[in-house]
Order: structure tokens, then sequence, then C-alpha cells
């Protein structure tokens, strides 16, 4: 599904020998009277005229004008000798229409960009909002670099070691879905509410959209085609639709914080209270199995500084494993080399 439109429009040709700007299918130049030569540039002027006569038309595209091969004169392509020496066409050069690109094309391009294809309209955006994009996307990672990655090593000095016994915890909920079919209860998930309704969901459909190129041929016989295509093109957009579907309430298991108990190496480690909650709420609540971790926490010297935490919850290699490697391997006050980021420590040296 294409749909074209072709425009012939006049060209001119500037003489060599006295510089005066000539149509397009002038043979001779009307200034003084050179022969059109075979090097001549046919250019496009801004304010080109439309031809419209329907002989002319379709003499601009019966083809390009041929070059005699003995006094380099420009022959119509209907024409089988030299109008000016009587020269055979089949010693003459053949030329070939091709695509017209006037110099210094940028501000006056005959072929604009197609214009934006997508939903997200990417291609009509100011170049100022991208820029700015561009510029917000950089300095979040500056950012993200400068919190998380960026590392420091630091002197600091144990000021607490510590036993943490950890109790996850999780509660049955009741929690809001969206689903296009009928909802299916899997495993021990119960649902209720189910009610018909309009709901949103994330589509990928395509879409037809209208494209549009224009490129101006030189057809080199003075004339110029200019040629418009509309097509109808079907990209795939991803977007936010609203269907008819189910809403409903699914029972799942959500995970609650853990609760912590901790103490000092010489204290007996002990388990978390379970708490107590009231009626349905304590039913529903689930708890894990407990897990213990060892922390060392380093302060650094500086007055205010953030303390840093290692911990064998999230750092198996580095940290202590045992109440015994606390009290040992990190005395209170004992000096360390610490490198750390946003992410936790990486490096813990003797100073
Ligand atoms: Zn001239
Ligand atoms: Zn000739």
């Amino acid at each position: 599904m294409s749909e074209t439109e072709e425009t012939i429009l006049e060209g001119m040709w500037d003489c060599p020998n006295c510089e005066s700007a000539n149509k397009g299918s002038a043979m001779k130049c009307e200034g003084c009277g050179s022969v059109r030569d075979e090097d001549v540039k046919f250019y496009l002027p801004e304010n080109a005229q439309e031809v419209t006569d329907q002989a002319e038309i379709a003499a601009a595209n019966a083809g390009a004008d041929w070059i005699c091969g003995f006094c380099s004169t420009s022959n119509n392509t209907a024409a089988t000798d030299c109008k000016q020496c009587g020269g055979p066409r089949d010693e003459g050069t053949e030329q070939k229409a091709e695509e017209y690109k006037p110099a210094g094309a940028a501000s006056a391009s005959p072929t604009p960009p197609p214009p934006a294809e997508e939903g997200k309209g990417g291609g009509g955006m100011p170049v100022a909002l991208i820029g700015g994009i561009v510029a917000l996307i950089l300095l979040s990672c500056c950012c993200l670099w400068w919190v998380f990655l960026k590392k420091t090593t630091e002197v600091m000095t144990v000021a607490k070691t510590e036993w943490v016994r950890e109790l996850p915890r999780s509660e049955m909920r009741w929690v809001n879905e969206t689903s296009e079919t009928y909802p299916k209860s899997f495993g021990t998930s119960k649902l209720r509410n189910i009610v018909r309704g309009p709901i949103k969901v994330t589509k990928t459909v395509p879409e037809k959209k209208q494209v549009t190129t224009t490129k101006t041929i030189n057809l080199k016989n003075g004339k110029f085609k200019k040629v418009k295509e509309t097509k109808w093109v079907t990209k795939n957009v991803t977007k936010t639709v609203s269907v008819q579907g189910y809403l409903y309430q699914r029972e799942k298991l959500v995970k609650l914080k853990s609760l912590y108990k901790r103490g000092a190496p010489d204290v007996t480690p002990s388990d978390p209270k379970r708490t107590t909650g009231s009626g349905m709420s304590f039913n529903r609540v689930r708890y894990g199995r407990v897990l213990t971790h060892y922390e060392v926490t380093f302060k650094g010297k500086k007055a205010g500084s953030d303390p840093v935490v290692l911990s064998s919850k999230d750092n198996k290699e580095l940290a202590p494993s045992s109440i015994e490697e606390l009290k040992t391997k990190y005395p209170l006050k004992s000096e360390w080399k610490v490198t750390y980021s946003g992410t936790g420590v990486s490096k813990v040296e003797k100073p």
C-alpha cells in the first residue's frame, strides 16, 4: 500500500562562458549562444517552475539526454542522430537520471527525514529536550557511582561487635490482581471478589503509520522530478491499553520485616521473641527459620562520620563466622584499614 506523487520541475544551468542562467531544457546559452556542453551541471532553483504541459512531462520522463561522441552536443533521448553534426547515437554517451543533492544541502535538503514513526513520538522531540534527558541520565549515573560504587579506604576502629539472630516473617494477605482471562487459583493461593471490569494491560500491538519520503531526481535532460512516496508501514508499538478483564484478590504470602535480636559476644545468643499479634493478623503470620549473623561495626576517625558495618549476612567471605572470631579477630578499638563503598565492605586489612 503505497502512493506516489510525482512532480516535474524545470531545472537551470549556468553558462560557463558568460555566466548566464539558462532554462534546463535550453540546448544553447541565451546569453552567448554557446552549446550546452557535456559537463553541464543542472540545478534546481528554490522557486523552480512546475511543468504542467503534458507533452513536456512526457518528454522529461522519456529519458536523459545523450551526449554526441563527436561534437559533445546534448541530444534529446528521442533523437537517433546528433542534431549538430549528425553523429550516430550508439557512438555517443548515454546518461542516467540520478538522485539530486544540491551543493551545501544542509538547509535545503531535498530528502527530509521521514516523520516520526513510532507512538513514542521520539522523532518530534526537540533537540534541547533530548539533550536535557541525556544530561539527566549522565548525572544520575554519576550520583549512582558516587553513592554506591565509589570506593573509600580509611583506617577505622572497631566500635562494636555483635551476634545477630534474625527471625524472618511473612504473612498471608489478600493482594489485588487483574487478569484478562478468568483467574485460576494455583497451589494454596485462594481467590475472592472476582468481578469483571476494565483493566489496564501492556500490549505490543501492530500499528499502521503513514510514512512519507521525498526525493528529487535529476533527469539529466534539464528537468527534475520530485517523488513523494507515502507508505503505510506496520510497526509494533508497546502501550498500555484498557481492556475488559477480571479484578480480584489473591491470597499471597507477603514478606514482612524480620525480627532481630542482637548481643555482645560475651552474651549467650537467644532468638527474637515472636510478636503476639491480635486476631486474624496473628494467625496469618508465618515464621521462618532463625538465622545467625555476625557483625563488626567500624567507625572512622573523623567525628560524625557514618559507621561501616561488615556483616556475615551479606558478606560471608570477609565477615567473621563465629562468636570466637568476633572476639579474637576484632577486639573492640582495634584498628583496620577498611575499603568500602555504598554496596558494602570489600577489603579489611591490618593497617
Ligand atoms: Zn553564455
Ligand atoms: Zn554531434
